[in-house]
């Protein structure tokens, strides 16, 4: 594919690193992106940053949190006697999305699958 900017091409190459993203679909994003106003772009471009920095891990659970602990777990109406656990933050966001639980959560981060090289990895 031939770009008319070198900046372009870099924030189709940016795009083209997601999941699901090939190079029409990033190219559609990004032309998509450049008709936007500049403060909208700016936007995006800030609140991915500002996730990627600022995201934490629950202390106690491992879900994704604003602070040291997760909304889940600082939640007193929550059964904090039930753990469900899961292994990814989609499984949270899946189950979260059903309202039918109301425990609290241990997120793996991923499964043990020793015949393909992942072992036990501590996160402190
Ligand atoms: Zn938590």
């Amino acid at each position: 594919m031939i770009f008319p900017s070198k900046h372009i091409e870099d924030a189709v190459g940016e795009f083209t690193k997601l999941p699901g993203i090939g190079k029409k679909t990033a190219l559609r994003l990004v032309l998509h992106l450049l008709k936007q106003p500049l403060k909208d772009a700016e936007q995006f471009g800030s609140t991915i940053i500002k996730m990627r920095r600022e995201i934490k891990f629950c202390r106690n659970c491992h879900n994704v949190a604003d602070t040291d602990l997760c909304a889940i777990c600082l939640n007193p109406a929550r059964d904090h006697s039930l753990v469900c656990v899961v292994e990814t933050l989609r499984d949270v966001i899946a189950i979260e999305n059903t309202n039918q639980y109301n425990g609290i959560f241990h997120v793996l981060g991923g499964i043990i699958s020793p015949i393909d090289g992942v072992g036990p990895v501590s996160r402190t």
